[in-house]
């Protein structure tokens, strides 16, 4: 269970004031080995912020994330080790992520070798395996990242990350910056690199046409909350949650299926002051009394399935 609540400066009249933001507000999530699960829910609603709990960049303000069954908060020495390169992150921007003053050869070599996974002799041969791997021409390691394409580039984040031996890539919008022809690339490199190394992804994405391609489970948050996950094959055809159903009829069907749903009015509330009770309640369509009084609790709906509406009490 897991929550992240962190200082927001706010304009007040002449002054900035500091507000806390309940940016990931009790998040229960697991995730097995092998598996693809996709998150989504607008910007703002706390995706990102719960991808980088999940990667161990940002520690949780409560709860714990749990690598093997041990708190990596807990783990020093080797076991830390292992922790920090099992979970990578791969970002939305590799730009800003690539160090410009840094040839590949080095972003990518870098941590292998202090790290001890290879030796200073071999991180050239090193290298240029793992620049194979992503589909890039080993002799432009030589290079530094602004002589990429954007395309190019997310491949070296891809490779930086793939160089310590991952076990779990979380991948937050790692496709939205590129053009819509290099991110098809760029998802069967992602499914070619889980098939050989047997990779498990957390894949943050508002694109839900994307997630819904290469999900096998889908995470819906909305205002830090999870509101449903399912199955994706499930949760595509009957959305259970009100803000799932929103959500989901704006994907465009290749089958023309009709949806009956009414697209999302409004916009994201704030999370400086999310709505009482249930936080989608100003936007639901399906909004009773009860939906502004009290928090509808994640229930079990179907196997593999929750949702939190008060619709399904
Ligand atoms: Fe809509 Fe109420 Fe369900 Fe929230 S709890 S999604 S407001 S029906
Ligand atoms: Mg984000």
């Amino acid at each position: 269970r897991l929550d992240f609540a962190g200082k927001l400066a706010r304009r007040l009249g002449a002054g900035l004031e500091e507000e806390t933001v309940h940016a990931v507000d009790g998040v229960d999530l697991s995730i097995a080995q092998g598996e693809v699960v996709g998150l989504v829910g607008e910007s703002g609603c706390g995706k990102s912020t719960l991808g980088r709990m999940v990667a161990g960049i940002m520690p949780p303000s409560d709860g714990a994330i749990l690598y093997k069954g041990r708190d990596i908060a807990s783990l020093s020495g080797d076991d830390k080790l292992e922790a920090t390169f099992a979970v990578q992150m791969i970002f939305q921007d590799p730009f800003s992520s690539l160090n410009p003053r840094m040839r590949v050869e080095d972003i990518i070599g870098e941590a292998p070798v202090v790290h001890g996974l290879v030796s200073s002799r071999n991180k050239s041969d090193y290298v240029d395996e793992v620049l194979t791997k992503v589909g890039l021409d080993p002799e432009l390691k030589r290079r530094y990242p602004h002589q990429f394409s954007g395309g190019q580039r997310q491949r070296i984040g891809i490779a930086r990350a793939l160089a310590v031996k991952p076990k779990f890539l979380v991948c937050d919008e790692a496709i939205a910056a590129l053009d819509v022809s290099i991110q098809a690339q760029v998802i069967n490199l992602f499914m070619d690199l889980r098939e050989e190394f047997d990779l498990t992804y957390l894949f943050i994405s508002h694109d839900l046409s994307v997630v819904e391609h290469i999900s096998e489970r889908v995470v819906i948050m909305y205002l830090g909350r999870v509101v449903e996950a399912a199955q994706a094959d499930a949760l595509f055809a009957a959305p259970n949650h009100p803000y799932a159903q929103a959500l989901l009829s704006e994907v465009p069907r290749l089958d023309q299926r009709k949806r009956d749903f009414q697209p999302i009015k409004g916009e994201i509330p704030s999370p400086l002051d999310p709505p009482p009770g249930c936080h989608f309640h100003p936007r639901c369509p399906q909004a009773f009394e009860a939906c502004s009084a009290a928090r509808p609790l994640l229930k079990t709906i179907a196997p593999d399935r929750i949702s939190a509406c008060h619709l399904n009490d």
